[in-house]
C-alpha cells in the first residue's frame, strides 16, 4: 500500500529491523493510534518484498521528519506487543554488535530473540498448569509407581503445580496425561506469575581458603560498577565456590545474575550445585530445550522472575532487567564464538555488557585464553590467582612417552598399558582421552595404498563400525558404504588405520576384560539423557575405564579418576594455525586436570611422537602461566593477536580462480585506500581448500589499530557484497578464532 498523505498532515513511521541480509532497517507507516501505541523493542508483523516477516521497532520517527518521495512507505500489517520485550539497554547492546560484527541488525536481533517470538507467536503465553480433579484416587494408581509419584505431588499443591515445575521435579508430561486420561487430573492454561521468589540460603558457604577469599572480597568491593576480572585458578582450585560467595551477596540485593557456561553438558552439574546453595528461581538458557520451554525460561530472565540465568552462548543477549554479575566461566572455551552466521563471541559481548549494565564481570578458567592474558597486561582486566587446589587434592603430575621407541600394544605403550592395570587393580578410575570419534580416520588397500576419501572434501572418510559398518565424512556429513574390494586394484584387503574411540574401546574391552569401559562421544551420547547416565555411573567410586573426546575433558569433577592417559595430541603440534599451540595447551591441561581431584594423587600420561615439543617441555617443567607468558611475547613480537586485531574474509565458490581473482582485486583496492596501513594476508586457499563440493579461499587483515581497521571495514565490506557474484558466498569474521 502507498501512502500520499497531503503534505501537510503527519506521517507516522516506525523504523524497523526485519530478519533478511541487509544492512538497513526498514522505514513503515502507522496509523496515528498505533503511533502511541507502539514501543521500541515490540514486535511488528510487516510485509517485505512477498513475504510476511516479524520486525522489531529500532526507531520511532518524528511525524514531521522529512520523507523520501523515492521510497513506496507501506504500512505495518500489526503491532504484535503492547510492550517492548527487548529493553533500552538490550537494544543499545545489539546495535553495538551489529556495527562490531559488521552484521545486519535484522538478523542480530533475530538471535535475542527465541524461536517462538520470531514466529511472532503471542508474548504473553499461557503457562499449562495440572490441577488434581480426584482427591481419593489411590486405589486406581495400585500397578504405577510413577503415577503414584505424580499423584503424591499433585495433592499437595491443591491450587495446581505448573507443568514446568513438575518436570522439574522429575514427573514426566505423559504420566500426567496418562492420569488426565482417568480423570485424576487435568490440564489448564493459566497466565503465568513473573514475580520473582524470595531468595533463601539452602546450604551454608564453605570456608573460603585465603585465595579464594581475596578474590572473592576484590570482587565485591566493585559490586556496583563495571570492572572485569579474570580468575584465573587451576582446575579443582574452587572456582566455582568463589562464583557461588559472590552471587550470594549479590542475589541478596536483589539483582539477577548471568552465568555463562560452554556446553549444554555442564549445565545440569552446574545447576545442582546451585540449587543446592540457593533457594531461588533458576533460568536455564540453551539450545536443548524444546521451544516453549525456552520461551518460559527467556521470559523468567526478561521479566525478573528468575534471579540466576544460567545458559550458553546466546543467553548473553536476553534481555534482564536487573542484572547485577556475569560470570563467564571456562572463559577459554572455543564454544563461546559463534563460528557461522552472526559472528559473536560471547566473552567480549560480556565485557561490553557488563560496561553498559554498570556491574562486574568475572571471567573463570584454569587455562585462560592469551586474549585475556593481554587484557590482564595492559590493565583492562584484573588477575584474580587461585594458586592450591581445594581441600587436600594435589595437582598431577605429567610423564611423556615417546612413541617413536615404545613397545606398543594397539598403540598403546606398554608403560602406559601396565600403570592403567595399577589403577584398576587398586579400584581407581582411569580416563583415557582421544580427541577423534569413530573407528579408524583412515581405510587403506593393502596392495596399492590406495585410501578412502570423500568425493566432496579434500579429506579422509572415517571409519564407523556402529550402528553398522560405513564411511562417513566428518566434514561434511556425507555417509557411504564400507566397500568390500578396493576400487583402484580390486583387493579385497582393506586396512583401518589409526585410532578413533571407538577402536579404542574394542581393544580396551579386549586387554582389560574384567573392568567396565565407558565411552563418551558425539556418537555414545546422541540420545537425550544418555549423558546424565554415563555421568551417575563416574561418580561411582567402581575401577573402570572412561573413554572420550573433548566431551570428557571440560570442567567436570571426576572424584575416582586417578591416572589420565592422553593418546594422541600430534595434529595439534603440528597445525599451522597461530593459535594451535594455545588450544593444545589448554586441552592438555583441562584434561589433565581430571586426575587426582580426589583424595589419591594422579597422574598423566601423554604418548606422543614429538617428544622435544617445546610446548610439552613447558608444560611438564614448568606449568599454563608460564606457556601463557611466553605465548603472548612471542605474539607481541609477531605481532599476531591479541596485539593486532585481525579479520577473516571467507570466500567460497565452485571456481578457486573465481574466489582469488575476486579477492585479489579487492585486496588492491583496500591496500590502496588504506596507504598500506592495514596488513593483507592472502587471499590463499583455505587449510582445506575443498569442502562439500565447494573450493574456500581466505583473506585476512590485520592492523594495530582498531578503529582504523574497523573503519575500513565499514566502508569497504558492504561494497564487497553487491559486488560479488551471486554464486559466490562470502562471510566476514571480526577477531577470528580459528583460521579454517
Ligand atoms: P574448579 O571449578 O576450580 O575446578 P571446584 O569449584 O569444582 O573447582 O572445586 C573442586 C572441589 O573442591 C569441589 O569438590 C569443592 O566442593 C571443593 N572446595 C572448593 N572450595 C573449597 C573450600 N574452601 N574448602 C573445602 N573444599 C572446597
Ligand atoms: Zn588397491
Ligand atoms: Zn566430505
Amino acid at each position: 500500500m502507498q501512502v500520499s498523505a497531503p503534505a501537510s498532515s503527519p506521517i507516522y513511521r516506525v523504523r524497523v529491523a526485519v530478519p533478511v541480509y541487509l544492512y538497513d532497517c526498514f522505514d513503515y507507516s502507522l496509523s496515528a493510534e498505533q503511533y502511541q501505541q507502539a514501543q521500541l523493542g515490540a514486535r511488528v508483523a510487516v510485509s517485505f518484498g512477498r513475504q510476511n516477516l516479524v520486525g522489531v521497532i529500532v526507531e520511532k520517527l518524528a511525524p514531521d521528519a522529512p520523507i523520501d518521495p523515492k521510497i513506496k512507505l507501506k504500512a505495518i500489517s500489526e503491532l504484535l506487543d503492547d510492550v517492548a520485550i527487548l529493553d533500552a539497554k538490550v537494544l543499545s547492546l545489539l546495535t553495538w554488535a551489529a556495527q562490531y560484527y559488521q552484521f545486519p541488525m535484522g538478523e542480530v536481533i533475530q538471535s535475542a530473540l527465541p524461536t517462538l517470538l520470531r514466529q511472532g507467536k503471542p508474548y504473553n503465553l499461557l503457562a499449562r498448569t495440572w490441577k488434581l480433579l480426584d482427591a481419593h484416587a489411590e486405589d486406581k494408581l495400585k500397578r504405577s509407581e510413577r503415577q503414584q509419584e505424580a499423584y503424591k505431588i499433585l495433592k499437595l499443591h491443591p491450587i495446581g503445580t505448573s507443568e514446568n515445575i513438575l518436570n522439574l521435579a522429575g514427573i514426566e508430561t505423559a504420566t500426567l496425561k496418562a492420569l488426565a486420561n482417568k480423570q485424576i487430573c487435568e490440564c489448564v492454561l493459566e497466565a503465568q506469575d513473573f514475580s520473582p521468589m524470595p531468595i533463601t540460603m539452602a546450604q551454608m558457604p564453605l570456608t573460603a581458603n585465603p585465595d579464594q577469599k581475596k578474590a572473592i572480597d576484590t570482587v565485591l568491593k566493585a559490586q556496583k560498577k563495571y570492572q572485569a576480572f579474570l580468575l584465573d585458578g587451576l582446575t579443582g582450585s574452587g572456582k566455582t565456590e568463589v562464583y557461588l560467595q559472590i552471587m550470594q551477596e549479590v542475589l541478596k540485593r536483589g539483582k539477577q545474575v548471568l552465568v555463562l557456561v560452554p556446553e549444554i553438558g555442564l549445565t545440569p552439574q552446574t545447576i545442582s550445585r546451585f540449587q543446592s546453595r540457593f533457594h531461588c528461581n533458576i533460568a536455564l538458557l540453551h539450545s536443548g530445550l524444546t521451544d516453549s520451554k525456552r520461551l518460559q525460561a527467556w521470559q523468567a530472565a526478561q521479566t525478573g522472575k528468575a534471579s540466576i540465568i544460567l545458559g550458553t552462548r546466546s543467553a548473553i543477549l536476553t534481555p534482564m532487567p536487573n542484572l547485577g554479575l556475569i560470570i563467564l566461566d571456562e572463559e577459554h572455551d572455543l564454544s563461546f564464538k559463534q563460528q557461522e552466521g552472526f559472528r559473536y563471541h560471547a566473552r567480549d559481548i560480556a565485557l561490553y555488557r557488563a560496561h553498559l549494565e554498570q556491574c562486574p564481570v568475572i571471567l573463570g578458567s584454569a587455562t585462560p585464553s592469551i586474549d585475556s592474558y593481554a587484557l590482564v597486561q595492559n590493565g583492562k582486566m584484573t588477575s584474580l590467582e587461585l594458586n592450591q587446589r581445594a581441600g587436600l587434592a594435589l595437582m598431577p603430575k605429567i610423564h611423556v612417552l615417546d612413541l617413536k621407541v615404545a613397545q606398543k600394544q594397539h598403540g598403546i605403550s606398554q608403560v602406559l598399558l601396565d600403570e592403567i592395570k595399577k589403577r584398576l587393580d587398586k579400584k581407581e578410575q582411569v580416563l583415557v582421552f582421544l580427541n577423534r570419534r569413530g573407528y579408524a580416520p583412515v581405510l587403506i588397500c593393502d596392495s596399492c595404498a590406495w585410501q578412502a576419501k570423500c568425493p566432496h572434501c579434500d579429506a579422509n572418510f572415517t571409519v564407523h563400525r556402529t550402528p553398522y559398518q560405513h564411511l562417513h565424512c566428518h566434514h561434511c556429513g556425507t555417509v557411504h558404504r564400507m566397500p568390500d574390494h578396493c576400487p583402484q586394484c580390486a583387493n579385497t584387503e582393506l586396512k583401518p588405520i589409526g585410532m578413533g574411540t571407538a577402536k579404542v574401546e574394542e581393544n580396551l574391552n579386549e586387554m582389560f576384560p574384567n573392568y567396565e569401559v565407558i565411552r563418551v562421544d558425539r556418537d555414545s551420547t546422541s540420545r537425550v539423557g544418555s549423558w546424565q547416565k554415563i555421568y551417575d555411573k563416574i561418580q561411582k567410586s567402581e575401577p573402570a575405564i572412561l573413554l572420550g573426546t573433548q566431551m570428557l575433558a571440560k570442567g567436570h569433577h571426576f572424584p575416582y579418576v586417578t591416572l589420565v592417559a592422553i593418546l594422541d595430541i600430534d595434529s595439534g603440534l603440528l597445525s599451522v594455525d597461530f593459535r594451535a599451540t594455545e588450544r593444545t595447551a589448554q586441552l592438555v591441561v583441562q584434561v589433565s586436570g581430571r586426575a587426582g581431584r580426589g583424595e589419591r594423587k594422579g597422574d598423566v600420561y601423554l604418548q606422543t611422537l614429538r617428544p622435544d615439543h617445546p610446548l610439552l617441555n613447558t608444560l611438564v617443567q614448568e606449568d599454563y602461566r608460564q606457556f601463557a607468558k611466553q605465548t603472548l611475547k612471542e605474539r607481541q613480537i609477531a605481532l599476531m593477536p591479541p596485539f593486532r586485531y585481525a579479520a577473516l574474509i571467507r570466500c567460497e565458490s565452485k571456481d578457486q580462480n573465481l574466489n582469488t581473482d575476486f579477492l585479489q582485486q579487492h585486496a588492491q583496492f583496500l591496500r590502496q585506500s588504506s596507504e598500506n596501513t592495514i596488513d593483507i594476508w592472502g587471499p590463499i586457499p583455505a587449510p582445506m581448500e575443498r569442502k562439500a563440493g565447494r573450493y574456500q579461499s581466505h583473506m585476512v587483515l590485520l592492523s594495530t589499530d582498531r578503529a582504523r581497521l574497523h573503519f575500513f571495514i565499514r566502508h569497504w565490506w558492504q561494497n564487497m557484497l553487491h559486488q560479488k557474484p551471486s554464486s559466490m558466498k562470502l562471510s566476514l569474521d571480526i577477531d577470528p578464532q580459528e583460521l579454517s
